[in-house]
């Protein structure tokens, strides 16, 4: 009989607290601002020193100096944010949303033309 007690007991709690889960994708549920989404170059600011290319533990960075190019496979990054911390010139940021879902498999190649530059490139 105490079961019973209990179970009525749970029963009523849970009717007027409301439901655990969310309606997701309507109702979504907001981002940690410690969450790691994906990783974004500002390649304004980059020297192309290649340090993130060298404490990438997934090896998913490629830095061209000479071509002032920074390329990143997305697929591959773990994002652990490594090289965020070792950029000297503040290139690299780490965003809290995730990236949206693509079809294809296409690293991500972003180039600094030479003199000033403004604007940010996802990646
Ligand atoms: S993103 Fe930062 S660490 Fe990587 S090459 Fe550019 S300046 Fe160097
Ligand atoms: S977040 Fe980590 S795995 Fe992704 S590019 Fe940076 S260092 Fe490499």
């Amino acid at each position: 009989m105490s079961e019973v007690f209990e179970m009525l007991r749970v029963l009523s709690a849970n009717l007027g607290r409301g439901p655990a889960t969310r309606r997701y994708p309507a109702e979504k549920r907001a981002i940690f601002p410690s969450s790691r989404g994906r990783i974004e170059s500002v390649i304004e600011n980059c020297i192309f020193c290649g340090v993130c290319q060298k404490r990438c533990p997934a090896d998913c960075i490629v830095v061209n100096k000479a071509e002032r190019t920074w390329n990143l496979d997305p697929y591959q990054c773990i994002v652990c944010g490594v090289c965020v911390e070792v950029c000297p010139t503040k290139a690299i940021a780490m965003r809290t949303e995730y990236r949206k879902p693509r079809s294809e498999r296409t690293p991500l190649t972003h180039h600094q033309e030479p003199g000033p530059r403004e604007g940010r490139v996802e990646g």
